[in-house]
């Protein structure tokens, strides 16, 4: 019982990855996020493409500071 519950629950992150995947890719994105930022080139962070960032750390900082600053 415990091993299907198991598989069933494995299927569906499966196909949640599918979709994720489908839909970076839709949205013209390469394999999960972007390999490298888009501001200054730098490689991404495994764990940043893995959440579909496309802005490295630092690059992000920056756009989230100018943005506070368009916002006022
Ligand atoms: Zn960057």
């Amino acid at each position: 019982m415990a091993d299907e519950i198991d598989i069933a629950e494995r299927l569906r992150e499966n196909e949640l990855q599918l979709a994720l995947a489908k839909h970076q890719k839709n949205a013209g994105m390469r394999k999960r996020g972007s390999e490298f930022c888009e501001d200054c080139g730098d490689q991404m962070l495994e764990a940043r493409k893995m959440s579909g960032y496309s802005l490295c750390i630092e690059c992000a900082k920056d756009r989230e500071r100018m943005e506070s600053l368009f916002a006022k």
